[in-house]
C-alpha cells in the first residue's frame, strides 16, 4: 500500500482534530482516499510520511514561491530566532518590511500587518465601510476572501468542494450585506448598484480568481470594476492574498494597470510563515486605529519570525530580475505540453493559465466564471489527481483549485511531470 502510515496518521488525527485536518481542503474530500501526511519538504519537493516524494504543485497554496526552505530564508530566520519569537511591542524589522513593499508596490502608502488572509480581509471591508460609512459589499460566486462571516456566501474551493456554499453560523443579517454577481458579469454588477443607491461600501474582487480553479478576468472586467466603483463612490478591494508578489511584484494592480483603493495579501508575502496584510493610500489608512477608528488589532501581527522570512522571501524574488520570467516560462510548457499530450489522448479539457497559477479543467469549453468551473468533469479530473499522486506529482486536491508553480520546478521535475500525465489512462478509475 502505497500511503499506509498517512492511512494510519489520519485515522489517529480524526480521533483529536475535526476531520482530521486543520483546513478543510486538506481532507482530500473532493478527490476520495486519505490525504497524505508531509514530514519535510526542500525546493521543488515534498516527502510523506511513507518516504515517497512529490513535485509539488501546492506549494503550501502559494507561499513557497522561492521553493521550499530555501536556504537564505531558514538561515535568516534561525538568527531572528535566536533573539525571541515575539515581544508585543513594535520593532524596527516591521518598518522595514512595510518600507520595502510600500516602495516596490504601485500605489500604496501604507500597510498593516496581520496573521492570516482572512483577517487581511475581514479588516479590509470594515475599513472600506468605516470609510464610506456605508453597509453593503459585492463579491462574485467562486471568489473566496478568507473564512469570516460576510465572504461565506458562495465562497469557491473549500467551500464549494463540500457542497454547503452558505455556512451554518454565518447570520441572515450579516449575508444579506453581502451582494453576489457572477465573475466577468459587469451587468449584475451595474444592477447591484442600481437597486443599492448609495449602499454599497466596497467591491472586492480576486483581480485573477484562483479559488474556483484559475480563472481570468475577461473583457476588461476590472477596468469597468474600477469604473463603476468610480461612479458610486464605492471602493474597489484588490483580492491578492493569492496573486500579490506571484503576478509580479506588484501583483495584479501592476499587472493590469488599474488601482484599487485597498489591496490585500497573504500567502507569498509570509514567506511560508502565518502572515496577511491590507494597504491602501494615506486617506484611507489614516482611519484605522489607533490613529483612526476603525479597531484592528493581532497579538501576533508583524510577529518577528514571520515578518523575517517573508521580507527574505520577497527581496530574493525582488534581487532576481528574471525571477518572473522564469515562473511564468515553466507554467507556459507545463500548460502548452500538458494540453498536447491531453489532446493526443482525445481528453477534452481547457487550461486557463495567468503568470504562475494555472488550472487544468476537463470542461470542453472555456471556463470563466464559477458555474463553468463547476460544469467541468470533476471525477475526471479526481482519477487524474490519484494517478499523478502515485507516481509522485502532488496537485491540489480538488478540480477548484489552482496550481501554483514555484522557482524551484526545473526540467528535470517538468520531465517528471509530463511523464506523468503521458502515463494517465482515463478508463483506469483508480479512486472514487
Ligand atoms: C487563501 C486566500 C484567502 C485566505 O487566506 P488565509 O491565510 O487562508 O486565511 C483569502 N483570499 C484569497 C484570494 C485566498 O486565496
Amino acid at each position: 500500500m502505497l500511503y499506509q502510515r498517512s492511512s494510519a496518521l489520519f485515522e489517529e488525527a480524526y480521533k483529536y482534530i475535526p476531520g482530521g485536518v486543520n483546513s478543510p481542503v486538506r481532507a482530500f474530500k473532493s478527490v476520495g482516499g486519505v490525504p497524505i501526511f508531509m514530514k519535510s519538504a526542500k525546493g521543488a519537493y515534498l516527502t510523506d510520511a511513507d518516504d515517497r516524494t512529490y513535485v509539488d504543485y501546492i506549494n503550501s497554496w502559494g507561499p513557497a514561491i522561492v521553493g521550499h526552505a530555501h536556504d537564505e530564508v531558514v538561515e535568516a530566520v534561525k538568527l531572528q530566532a535566536e533573539k525571541g519569537f515575539s515581544f508585543g511591542a513594535p520593532t524596527e524589522l516591521e518598518t522595514e518590511i512595510a518600507k520595502f513593499i510600500i516602495e516596490n508596490v504601485p500605489n500604496i502608502d501604507q500597510i498593516r500587518m496581520v496573521s492570516s488572509g482572512t483577517e487581511a480581509c475581514m479588516s479590509a471591508i470594515r475599513l472600506a465601510r468605516g470609510y464610506t460609512g456605508r453597509e453593503k459589499i459585492i463579491k462574485f460566486e467562486g471568489c473566496y476572501h478568507g473564512h469570516s462571516d460576510s465572504f461565506l456566501i458562495k465562497a469557491g474551493s473549500g467551500a464549494a468542494t463540500f457542497g454547503n456554499p452558505n455556512s451554518p453560523g454565518v447570520t441572515s443579517g450579516t449575508a444579506k450585506d453581502t451582494l453576489l454577481a457572477k465573475y466577468n458579469d459587469i451587468e449584475q454588477v451595474e444592477d447591484l448598484f442600481r437597486h443599492n443607491q448609495g449602499e454599497i461600501a466596497a467591491i472586492i474582487v480576486e483581480p485573477v480568481a484562483g479559488n474556483m480553479g484559475c480563472v481570468l478576468p475577461e473583457n476588461n472586467f476590472l477596468q469597468n470594476l474600477r469604473k463603476v466603483c468610480d461612479e458610486n463612490g464605492a471602493l474597489l478591494i484588490f483580492d491578492e492574498v493569492m496573486t500579490g508578489f506571484r503576478l509580479g511584484f506588484g501583483g495584479a494592480q501592476e499587472l493590469f494597470n488599474i488601482k484599487a483603493d485597498i489591496v490585500t495579501y497573504g500567502k507569498v508575502i509570509g514567506g511560508g510563515m502565518p502572515v496577511g496584510a491590507f494597504a491602501a493610500r494615506n486617506e484611507i489608512m489614516n482611519k484605522l486605529s489607533p490613529r483612526g477608528d476603525v479597531y484592528q488589532a493581532g497579538t501576533l501581527s508583524g510577529n518577528p519570525l514571520a515578518m523575517r522570512a517573508g521580507l527574505t522571501t520577497l527581496q530574493l524574488i525582488k534581487n532576481n530580475p528574471n525571477f518572473y520570467e522564469k515562473l511564468n516560462k515553466t507554467t507556459e510548457t507545463l500548460d502548452f505540453e500538458i494540453g498536447k499530450i491531453l489532446n493526443s489522448k482525445g481528453i477534452a479539457h481547457k487550461i486557463n493559465r495567468k503568470g504562475s497559477m494555472m488550472s487544468v479543467f476537463f470542461h470542453t469549453n472555456r471556463v470563466s466564471n464559477f458555474e463553468e468551473a463547476a460544469d467541468s468533469n470533476h471525477s475526471l479530473f479526481n482519477n487524474f489527481f490519484h494517478q499523478l499522486l502515485a507516481q509522485g506529482i502532488y496537485l491540489p486536491p480538488s478540480g477548484y483549485e489552482t496550481w501554483f508553480i514555484s522557482d524551484a520546478i526545473n526540467d528535470t521535475e517538468i520531465d517528471k511531470t509530463l511523464e506523468a500525465v503521458r502515463n494517465f489512462d482515463y478508463s483506469d478509475k483508480v479512486e472514487d
